[in-house]
């Protein structure tokens, strides 16, 4: 059998070529990089995680109306997805202050913020994906109008659904980072929810101990980062033991 065509080779993830036209797989490598790829590693199982975390958010927001591009899980490392054009923003959404949002502002990290922040930055490696304006967006037209209301909205409704997820599980979900799409059907085009949901773009605090169970335990050297990826799992009930790598291998076994 050939190898699957190469589309892209992103940090964490390789997309290839899909089985069917608009389809691509998704693959989750266990590479971890921090403050722009300056910092690195390979942690041993957190790809077969974010793919079992990504699957499971992606299929909750599904459920409750939010389109996205996710079409079904393949195996350990790989998802179906639906080919999207990726729209050239980040788009974060802040319920605590935390990270550069509590480091610009001068705002302890931790505190709660007064209503929920959206915020678009740019995807530019280069220049270190700078925050940027609806100004900015509309004037050098990196996504519509319309497209910045869908996004605005898709993501406030991600965060409200992913929010009450946490919350049952006894996790707060401080702030995330999403990614859109176009997605083109015929005629039309719609904005749909890319990349993907997992505790590399989420922070995710334990509600009764404030223990970081997201990828702030990698950048900030405090260890045990898949076990805590697998706790988030296991929250969830997507897998049955602690998360542990060689534990999170045998777990799967390729079933869905
Ligand atoms: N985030 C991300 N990718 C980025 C930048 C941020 O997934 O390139 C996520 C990050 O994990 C956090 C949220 O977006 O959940 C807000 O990140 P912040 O701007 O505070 O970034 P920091 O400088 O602390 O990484």
């Amino acid at each position: 059998m050939s190898r699957k065509r190469m589309i892209y080779e992103g940090k964490a993830k390789i997309l290839y070529e899909g089985p069917e036209p608009g389809t691509l797989i998704q693959y989750f490598k266990d590479d971890a990089t921090a403050f722009n790829a300056e910092k690195r590693a390979v942690l041993d199982g957190k790809g077969v995680l974010n793919n079992r975390i990504s699957e499971y958010m992606m299929t909750r927001l599904g459920d409750v109306g939010i389109p996205t591009h996710f079409i079904r899980r393949i195996n350990m490392r790989e998802q179906l997805i639906k080919k999207v054009e990726i729209i050239p923003l980040e788009v974060v959404v802040r319920n605590v202050a935390a990270g550069s949002m509590a480091r610009r502002l001068g705002i302890e990290e931790g505190t709660p913020l007064p209503r929920t922040i959206v915020e678009f930055y740019l995807k530019r490696d280069d220049l270190g994906d700078p925050l940027v304006t609806e100004e900015h967006i509309a004037a050098f037209n990196w996504a519509s109008p319309q497209e910045v209301d869908d996004m605005v909205s898709l993501a406030l409704r991600t965060n409200d659904f992913t929010s009450g997820l946490m919350s049952a599980v006894g996790i707060r979900l401080i702030d995330f980072k999403l990614e859109f799409g176009r997605y083109y059907e015929g005629e039309m085009v719609r904005t749909i929810l890319a990349d993907e949901i997992s505790p590399d773009n989420c922070r995710l605090w334990d509600v009764e101990t404030g223990n970081k169970l997201d990828k702030d335990r990698f950048r900030q050297d405090l260890g045990g980062v898949t076990e805590a990826y697998g706790e988030v799992a296991r929250r969830l009930g997507i897998i049955k033991d602690n998360g542990a790598s060689d534990n999170v291998v045998a777990f799967n076994g390729g079933a869905k």
